[in-house]
């Protein structure tokens, strides 16, 4: 049941589709998945995956004929794809139309990271994303999909908003404010959406967006991009707060691509409602901030700090695709890889912010020698053929997936690949009587 005081709080937005509307938020919602430049959309065709029609406005988007139980599938934890509701995507048309493949961009509201993944796919391996989330207990979500998702141009972090604006003025070419709202749009998904509704709640709520918006603010560079979005339908939370980051903060608000048949509602952005869209309701604004001169901050003044040589660098470089491409620094036993091309900005970025992850794990140190970690075998720019590779067939797999003990009698002592589809699932130590699982615990599967 919906809300008496959001219907009446629709009525006048809605007009004479108030109905339709209605009926619409208490159906099924459609599923869909975005796919990663991994593995061909055959191959997950061919395994299984019921993927039905495009979703109009993204490329990588597909609506699903079923919804399959996602956990069961390997292909889901070796990040092939991403389970995400279709208006969302639409990010990606705003990005194409107003951000260049190598910017640098923020995506300040990121957990679990449906977008942060959409952003990487967009960037490839040319720009670089910030992938931020202020939640401790969400934080970690969002690591792991982003080191499944495999891109290493990534930086996951855990800050406060007004961190970036305070401590990195001027630093982003795009900041992504996908922020914590009353939730209308998910009405029918979930129903505590619709027991936590008040208009109390959109009130807070739209108060919070600003300051939010407020606390980020400088960190984007004149001339940049900001993209709001929410999954709500108030024009409080809405078309208001686009309107407040227009005319209080100083920003020429950008029109945004509409095509036939995709069935936008266009106010100061693009509305996604559910009767007229197959997706979740949905709210995204782009504006450029004013162009003034500016110095950009970036890395001025920095204490460089003395690096700590890498250990068995040569190793860790052999295990990746372009090692040219990539800088490896070491911390504690553990070393990572991070593109060369942005090390100045990232050894500056880790000065002033608490990074969870950046780039991706490649070697951990344990006795003389680097064991494989989980997070390279995640990676695009991992080269498979450093090791001994073992196709694993679908019980098996989804038995290293819950950390199980694996066999294989067969095979060499030391690490070994474990691949499914030909897609690497993560690595095992073959020590004779059994291996030991290198699957990390805290992502294992509990409920197949
Ligand atoms: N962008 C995400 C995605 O596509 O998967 C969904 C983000 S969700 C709509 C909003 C996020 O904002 C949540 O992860 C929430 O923890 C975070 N959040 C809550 N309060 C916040 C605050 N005061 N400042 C910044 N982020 C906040």
């Amino acid at each position: 049941m919906l809300p008496l005081d959001f219907i009446d709080l629709m009525a006048p937005q809605m007009g004479a589709e108030l109905d339709a509307f209605c009926r619409a938020l208490q159906q099924e919602p459609p599923v869909s998945v975005r796919l990663n430049d991994k593995l061909p959309e055959e191959a997950l065709r061919a395994e299984g995956l019921p993927l039905a029609q495009p979703v109009p406005w993204a490329e990588d988007g597909r609506y699903l004929s079923q919804r399959p139980q996602f956990t069961l599938d390997p292909l889901f934890h070796a990040g092939c794809y991403y389970v995400q509701e279709a208006s969302s995507m639409y990010v990606q048309e705003v990005l194409r139309t107003y951000v260049p493949r190598d910017a640098v961009v923020l995506d300040l509201c990121a957990a679990p990271g449906g977008k942060s993944t959409l952003i990487s796919q967009y960037l490839g391996s040319e720009g670089l994303l910030l992938s931020n989330e202020v939640v401790r207990q969400r934080v970690f979500i969002l690591s792991e999909n982003m080191q499944k998702w495999g891109n290493g141009n990534t930086v996951v972090t855990h800050n406060l908003p007004r961190d970036f604006g305070e401590r990195l003025p001027n630093l982003f070419d795009c900041i992504l404010v996908d922020a914590p709202c009353s939730g209308e749009g998910m009405f029918r998904k979930d129903a505590k959406a619709v027991d936590e509704w008040s208009l109390r709640n959109v009130e807070m709520c739209a108060r919070r967006q600003q300051e939010i918006l407020m606390d980020v603010w400088d960190a984007l560079r004149p001339g940049g991009i900001l993209i709001y979005s929410t999954c709500t339908f108030n024009g409080q939370e809405d078309e208001q707060n686009a309107c407040f980051i227009r005319d209080r903060l100083g920003a020429e608000l950008l029109p945004l691509p509409q095509k036939a048949g995709w069935n936008l509602t266009i106010t100061t952005g693009a509305h996604f409602y559910p009767h007229k869209v197959q997706g979740e309701g949905f709210y995204i604004c782009a504006f450029r901030k004013h162009e003034e001169p500016y110095q950009p901050l970036r890395t001025k003044g920095e204490k460089k700090k003395t690096a700590v040589p890498v250990e068995c660098e040569a190793e860790l470089r052999n295990w990746l695709l372009h090692p040219e491409e990539w800088a490896i620094r070491q911390e504690d036993r553990f070393s990572l890889a991070y593109p060369l091309r942005y090390k100045e900005l990232i050894d500056f970025l880790s000065t002033r912010l608490t990074c969870i992850s950046t780039g991706f794990g490649v070697g951990e140190m344990r006795g003389k020698s680097p064991a494989p970690q989980h997070a390279l075998a995640m990676a695009k720019d991992f080269r498979k053929e450093a090791f001994r590779q073992v196709a694993l067939d679908l019980p098996t797999a989804q038995s290293y997936l819950r950390s199980e003990a694996v066999t294989l009698p067969d095979q060499p002592f030391g690490f070994l690949l474990l691949t499914y589809s030909g897609i690497p699932l993560g690595f095992v130590k073959n020590i004779g009587n059994h291996c030991n699982n290198l699957y990390p615990k805290e992502w294992r599967i509990r409920n197949l």
